[in-house]
């Protein structure tokens, strides 16, 4: 689905992605693992054409995204995007955070559209806060409002940026849940993460990001349990 081939990306001076090289086939659950700093969101920000990339390729099954002559909210609403916050339109209805996409992007129709995100927020639970707006959900509500709005337009790839991280602990649980839910119904999904328990538990495989280089990749099972490079295991200790 997700083909990487030796991005870079500098800002300034500092080379903050320094030639990374990644594939994520079908229905596969990757997790970017690494400290502050390594770089992980910025590969996300990079996916979805937030950011540039000075050098190297990405692309999103036969499409070269990288070329900058690609339109880049074509390229968004194939792949769905959730940050750690600030995720929903403040002004606009959640029933409208969740269609904006399809109706103007996509182009479907506002029955249909609506039809779509009713069904998907029932869900999760949130039909009846359709018409309310995201400040009169909680965290956690509006997370998953926002992976509802993200998935919206059936997208190929589904991109996680520490998600749970600003929510209160007692609302991460309920965010984690739709994620696994979604893992497990076959969702393509890259998702940066701190949740080490939850990546060991989900993602088919990890990626270890220092220094904004790829040190280590492999099943989650053996990343955890025998990491073979030094500095992977040096990272996870901090979270023993
Ligand atoms: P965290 O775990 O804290 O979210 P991260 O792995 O997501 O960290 P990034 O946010 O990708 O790390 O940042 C990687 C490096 O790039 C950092 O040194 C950061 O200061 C730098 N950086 C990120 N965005 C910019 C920017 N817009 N301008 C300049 N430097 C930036
Ligand atoms: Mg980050």
């Amino acid at each position: 689905v997700l083909r990487l081939d030796g991005v870079r990306k500098r800002f300034g001076d500092t080379e903050v992605l320094g030639g990374v090289d990644l594939t994520v086939g079908e229905h596969d659950v990757v997790a970017l693992i690494g400290a502050s700093g390594s770089g992980k969101s910025t590969l996300l920000r990079c996916i979805t054409l937030l950011e540039r990339i000075d050098d190297g390729q990405i692309w999103l099954r036969e499409t070269d995204i990288s070329d900058p002559r690609v339109p880049a909210d074509r390229i968004r609403a194939r792949i769905g995007t959730v940050f750690q916050q600030f995720n929903l339109f403040p002004h606009i209805r959640v029933i409208d955070n969740v269609t904006l996409a399809s109706r103007k992007v996509l182009k479907v129709p506002r029955a249909a559209a609506e039809a779509r995100a009713l069904e998907l927020l029932d869900r999760v639970g949130l039909a009846d806060k359709a018409r309310e707006y995201p400040d009169r959900l909680s965290g956690g509500q509006q997370q998953r409002v926002a992976i509802v709005r993200a998935i919206a337009t059936n997208p190929e790839l589904l991109l996680l940026d520490e998600i749970t991280s600003a929510l209160d602990p007692e609302l991460v649980a309920e965010v984690l849940d739709l994620v696994r839910d979604l893992s497990t119904e076959g969702t393509t999904i890259v998702m940066a993460t701190h949740e080490m328990a939850f990546a060991r538990d989900v993602a088919d495989r990890v990626v270890f990001l220092d220094g904004g280089v790829i040190v280590e990749e492999g099943p989650a099972a053996e990343v955890f349990q025998r990491p073979r490079e030094e500095r992977t295991r040096a990272f996870l200790s901090r979270f023993l």
